[in-house]
């Protein structure tokens, strides 16, 4: 209910900011403001030169638990369109807009019409409980049939917004979802012929998209995403785990310490990988420019290493 509420709330502020509203705006770039990376990259290479595309989590801050500050309830004054990737994904988005009394902001939930995996179902097999939140897994932007749909849903809130550079919008929309199918391309050819594939992740379930796509076992340590470090005994089963599958890599997640990860490697003699769900950058990454295909080429050289596909 509260999900759709809100979704209408941001139909009716798009369309309420339609004709006189608009005019009366300076003829400048769409200001925007977006959750996470991956909305951000899809946002700016959709809006080309006529959007300014900032991104509100802090570079190096984790997704999940951010808490808002109130300088961020002003930024959003100051916005044209919010775009957050859904209401299980970034639970303080929605609780973020509900501070914000601002006809001119749009809001785009850009996971509208992405059904969600169940998360964590891998794990909870593997140690007899039942883990996961009942959103299920809102990491959907790891499956690029799912970022396409979610460039399409952002490239309509632009047009929403600004009718006048429609043509550019949709043909930068278009632009990035052939990137997204030629990233698709290289990870089913890449990963089709594996020494393993199973695939496990000292870090929060998040990879449970790709791992369906591209037919691997994906096991994480932390099945669902606010899960504190797993117990000894929780540790000394995915010990069992590596040793078991003979898996010859441990991978670790973005932006977090790999002590769990390096202890994991350590204790079976395995290497350690990074697999970055792309949640946020680092500062420095943010400054370089870094895309999220190029954060998802560098995942699959790296799945292809630890998996040893040919
Ligand atoms: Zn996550």
């Amino acid at each position: 209910m509260r999900l759709v509420a809100m979704l209408l709330w941001g139909m009716l502020a798009l369309v309420g900011c339609s004709s006189r509203e608009e005019a009366k705006r300076p003829p400048d770039k769409l200001q925007v403001i977006v959750t996470l990376f991956p909305l951000y990259d899809m946002a700016r290479a959709i809006g080309g030169e006529h959007a300014t595309v900032s991104l509100l989590l802090p570079p190096g801050a984790e997704a999940h638990s951010f808490e808002p500050r109130p300088g961020d309830i002003l930024r959003l004054h100051q916005s044209d369109l919010f775009i957050y990737t859904g209401p299980f994904m970034e639970p303080w988005a929605e609780s973020l807009l509900k501070g914000v009394d601002s006809k001119r902001l749009g809001a785009i939930n850009a996971g509208i019409g992405i059904p969600l995996l169940k998360q964590g179902k891998e794990q909870a097999d593997a140690d007899g409980h039942e883990h996961g939140h009942g959103g299920g897994d809102p990491h959907i932007w790891l499956d690029f049939r799912n970022a396409e749909t979610m460039v399409t849903t952002i490239a309509t809130g632009f047009t929403a917004k600004d009718p006048a550079h429609a043509a550019s919008f949709r043909l930068n929309a278009q632009r990035y979802r052939a990137r997204l199918a030629e990233l698709d391309r290289r990870y089913r050819s890449g990963l089709a012929d594996c020494g393993s594939r199973t695939v496990i992740h000292a870090g929060h379930f998040a990879f449970g998209y790709l791992a369906k796509r591209y037919g691997l076992r994906y096991l994480s340590a932390f099945p669902s995403s606010g899960d504190s470090e797993p117990n000894a005994r929780q540790m000394a089963t995915m010990v069992e785990l590596v040793r078991s599958t003979g898996v010859g890599a441990i991978y670790y997640e973005e932006l977090v310490s790999p002590r769990l990860a390096d202890t994991l490697a350590k204790e079976t003699g395995s290497r350690l990988l990074l697999l970055s769900a792309a949640h946020n950058v680092s500062r420095e990454e943010l400054a370089r420019g870094i895309t999220l295909p190029e954060i998802m080429e560098h995942n699959l050289e790296n799945l292809r290493q630890g998996l040893k596909c040919r």
